[in-house]
């Protein structure tokens, strides 16, 4: 592979780089010894404004994988503290990533290029700074999977095996995953300053979230309210659309939480097959603190924490300034409520929603638990009853309803009739929100395992395309509908650290 004369490499434009030192340390990635490209990602490079020549080069595959650094880009890890499991570690930081550089997108949105599992840090701590390939690909196929649900969420552009050799429980073959997000930064990032006292820390930080995600809150009366505001209304937004995948993060630390409201740090998470709302994947969660249904509420507590950093913030007066923060922290609970219900008011084909619904669907949830039913395939069954015969493909025997969940949906027509929209509309509203494929932790699994064991790829890809076009059901793809039979169901993930 060469690197064409034409093909242009990406204009870095780190804005990050103007905050004071203390906010990241710079440091180069470490070299590896025979970098091998995996996958890349041309549709998003298209977005970024990447040059294809360029992201097919040799120059790119050096550059993303650590052995040489892009004309202007000075690499650097960012500084970070956060709760992790509950309990406050002061100073964890990037310990195996590296921020290249920020990219600016033809449409003008500013992305950071980070490099993930490119090599120790000054933050690593005991850590290696590596990645296995195997949580290299679980990261690439989620959060791609995630983005095509409309979720939002980094994104991958690239992954590169290093050709080396990483030490876990048993040795794994390296990769390199190159991440794009709108921004890195935290809530562990404003508990990094909070804790150390250094309000100057947090008012710059939060000065640079408001000028890079938020500019224009800049000039409102109250900045910094409406920052946490912001915050705390886009992370209601996102964890109740997990809850309407059915997605268990698995690892919601502060540090894992970010201020311009993506999904991130794709470790022990999974979509769920069988309904339980006690759900838990994540090997490292023993006490459940991350399940299924606790999620909405570990969201609040993260956000208590961020509310806590901006406290000197929000006003001059310290009881007015709690006050204020308890009102946005409760405000949490309005924006989860009412996305919630826009979300399966969609699932359920309602247009209208009305008071009797959440009952409903809580007893639609019940039924769920108790029979065991498939969270996707349940769902998209419903999607089948409303469907016209002559545009549908439907589930058929992908898919056998329990005598429960038929009763129920007797009660669920008997609403639809009082509701307003034609069969077609309902029809369309439910499909757009019921996924027919999800990111299935047999199939992750299937992937990871042919990529590491016997370096085959194709099961890889062949997942990735599927899970970039989720709602449309292709009666020829049924492998990829179908849950887990008893033998296949994965029962824990790993954080693959
Ligand atoms: P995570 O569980 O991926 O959110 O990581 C938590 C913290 O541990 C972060 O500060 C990471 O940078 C750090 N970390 C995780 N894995 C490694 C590793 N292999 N080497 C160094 N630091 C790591
Ligand atoms: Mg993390």
């Amino acid at each position: 592979m060469t690197t064409p004369a034409t093909a242009t490499s990406p204009t870095f434009d780190t804005t990050f780089a103007s905050l004071p030192e203390r906010f990241y340390s710079y440091t180069q990635p470490v070299s590896v010894t025979l970098a091998a490209p995996i996958i890349s990602n041309p549709i998003l490079a298209k977005e970024l404004g990447i040059d294809l020549q360029w992201l097919a080069s040799d120059e790119a595959l050096q550059v993303l994988v650590g052995n040489q650094t892009a004309m202007g880009s000075a690499p650097m890890a960012q500084a970070y503290a956060g709760h992790q499991f509950g309990s406050f570690n002061p100073q964890l930081g990037d310990g195996r990533a590296h921020l290249l550089g920020e990219i600016v997108a033809p449409d003008g949105q500013r992305f950071d290029l980070q490099l993930k599992g490119s090599g120790p840090t000054p933050y690593s701590r005991r850590g290696d700074g590596r990645s296995p390939l195997g949580p290299v690909i679980r990261e690439y196929l989620l959060s791609e999977a995630m983005a095509a649900l409309q979720v939002p969420t980094t994104r991958s552009l690239a992954a590169i095996a290093t050709g080396e050799t990483v030490m876990r429980q048993s040795p794994a073959p390296g990769a390199v995953l190159t991440r794009i997000a709108p921004s890195h930064i935290r809530v562990g990032s404003f508990e990094y300053f909070a804790m150390q006292g250094d309000e100057k820390g947090v008012k710059s930080l939060a000065d640079y979230c408001l000028k890079r995600h938020f500019p224009h809150l800049i000039d409102a009366p109250q900045p910094y309210l409406l920052l946490l505001n912001t915050v705390i209304e886009r992370q209601a937004k996102l964890i109740a659309q997990w809850q309407g995948f059915g997605f268990i993060h698995g690892v919601m630390n502060t540090d894992n939480m970010l201020i311009c409201g993506a999904t991130v740090d794709y470790g022990p998470c999974a979509f769920m097959d069988q309904f339980d709302p006690d759900k838990v994947f994540s090997s490292i969660d023993r006490q459940g603190r991350y399940r299924y249904n606790q999620q909405p509420g570990i969201g609040q507590w993260n956000l208590t924490r961020l509310a806590q950093a901006l406290l000197p913030l929000l006003h001059t007066d310290s009881e007015q300034a709690l006050a204020d923060a308890q009102q946005a922290l409760d405000n949490y609970v309005k924006h989860y409520g009412a996305a919630y219900q826009a979300i399966m008011s969609n699932k359920l084909g309602i247009s209208q929603p009305q008071e009797g619904d959440q009952a409903l669907t809580e007893e639609l949830f019940a039924i769920m638990a108790e029979h065991k039913i498939d969270f996707t395939l349940g769902f998209r069954y419903l999607v089948d009853q409303i469907a016209t015969p002559t545009e549908h493909v439907a589930l058929g025997a992908a898919f056998i309803a329990p005598q429960a969940f038929v009763v129920w949906q007797q009660q669920w027509q008997q609403r639809l009739a009082q509701d307003p929209q034609s069969q077609v509309e309902r029809y369309q509203q439910m499909k757009r929100a019921n996924p027919a494929y999800i990111a299935r932790n047999h199939q992750v699994e299937l992937a990871i395992r042919a990529a590491e064991d016997q370096g085959d790829y194709e099961p890889f890809y062949a997942l990735l395309k599927i899970l970039q076009a989720p709602y449309d059901y292709q009666s020829e793809l049924i492998t990829y509908v179908l849950a887990p039979t008893p033998d296949e169901m994965v029962k824990q993930t790993f954080c693959g650290t």
